[in-house]
């Protein structure tokens, strides 16, 4: 009898052994928490075979973040952008490699959007930070000198020697609209090669994510903030290996005697742009999201969302301004969209 119950406890202790060494473990799931870089909040999620690996990628994709900073950051003067601010009017300025990409893509942008997204939007950008600060709207002649200075066509790169020059004086360059998506890639690359299987990484609502998702979920689940609403999502999408950028005029905005200007500006006008209160941007590569997005906010509905149907793979959602807050999807989001707040309306494109 005592030995019978001693065979029982030892093939007990075998079988949860058994479970404990032979039952396939899933990746390790590591989480930055909330990090301040680049004027916002970022995060980073990695899934590795070990707690270490995923640690890496995490301080990798956090060091490349970094590296994207301290390159593109218009507020400080000792940074590559401002240097070619400050210089590219005189003489060429050669530049890094990944400065030198940040600024082709961006003007290979300007040239898709016919100006919409204008990285040579600076003194615009100066101009309604200083009205905020003034609370007093730009007048008819100042709006009018600054957009003289703004033209990304006169942005001259010579790929040969890497250099930038600017074809007019008082140019300034600003990188605010790609440089979160560009660094998203950079962050999403480095976790690759420091072997993580999975990841998300979110700089200010510019998100990217890849293989396999955390929590053991079929998909990664990211949510869209209700511009109605802090701290509400109005759309929960699902998405694989993808990007998503959003513009928002709830996000970041200059109050000027009590009304809400938009950060974004159309440097067409001078304007702030005010035909969306959301854009968000579906692509392959986080850059690509960035840079549509905001070109997208300074579109509006037809223009912007004709341009994304033109494009292979890349999709958006767009939310009309308050009160209506209108949801407006183009065909190929829906199949992204898990759960949604509101009626999305499915853009159709009107003959023209
Ligand atoms: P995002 O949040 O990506 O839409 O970027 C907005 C930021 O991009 C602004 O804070 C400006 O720094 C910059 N920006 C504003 N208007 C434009 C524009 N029309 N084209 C490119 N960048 C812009
Ligand atoms: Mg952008």
């Amino acid at each position: 009898m005592e030995k019978k119950r001693l065979v029982q406890i030892i093939i007990f202790i075998l079988i949860i052994l058994g479970v404990f060494f032979f039952v396939p473990k899933g990746p390790v799931v590591e989480d930055s928490g909330t990090q301040t870089v680049m004027g916002t909040f970022a995060r980073v999620i990695a899934l590795g075979k070990h707690r270490d690996v995923s640690k890496r990628a995490i301080e990798h994709a956090l060091e490349q973040i970094r590296y994207i900073e301290t390159i593109a950051n218009v507020h400080d003067a000792n940074s590559e952008i401002s240097e070619i601010n400050s210089l590219a009017c005189l003489e060429p300025v050669e530049v890094s490699d990944t400065l030198f990409e940040i600024l082709k893509t961006s003007v290979d942008y300007g040239r898709l959007t016919n100006g919409a997204f204008d990285v040579a939007v600076g003194p615009l950008v100066d101009m309604w930070q200083k009205a905020g600060e003034a609370n007093q709207p730009p007048d008819a002649n100042q709006i009018a000198a600054n957009l003289k200075e703004v033209d990304y066509q006169k942005i001259y790169l010579n790929p040969v020697d890497k250099t930038i020059r600017f074809g007019a004086d008082g140019m300034k360059l600003d990188l605010g609209g790609i440089a979160k998506g560009y660094a998203v890639d950079r962050a999403i690359e480095a976790m690759k090669n420091y072997g993580a299987v999975g990841g998300l990484v979110d700089i200010g609502g510019d998100i990217r994510c890849f293989g396999t998702p955390a929590n053991a979920a079929k998909h990664w689940s990211i949510g869209l903030q209700d511009p109605a609403k802090n701290n509400r999502n109005i759309i929960v999408l699902k998405l694989d290996d993808t990007a998503v950028a959003t513009s928002g005029d709830y996000r970041r905005f200059v109050l000027v005697g009590g009304q809400k200007h938009s950060h974004i500006i159309d440097s067409h006008t001078g304007q702030s742009a005010e035909q969306l209160s959301s854009v968000s941007v579906i692509a392959p590569k986080g850059v690509d999201a960035d840079a549509l997005a905001t070109a997208v906010s300074v579109m509006g509905t037809d223009e912007g969302l004709k341009l994304i149907e033109s494009i292979k793979n890349t999709d958006a959602i767009i939310i009309s301004p308050a009160p209506d807050y209108r949801l407006t999807a183009t065909a190929g989001a829906e199949k992204y969209i898990s759960k949604s707040r509101t009626k999305v309306n499915i853009y159709k494109p009107q003959n023209d």
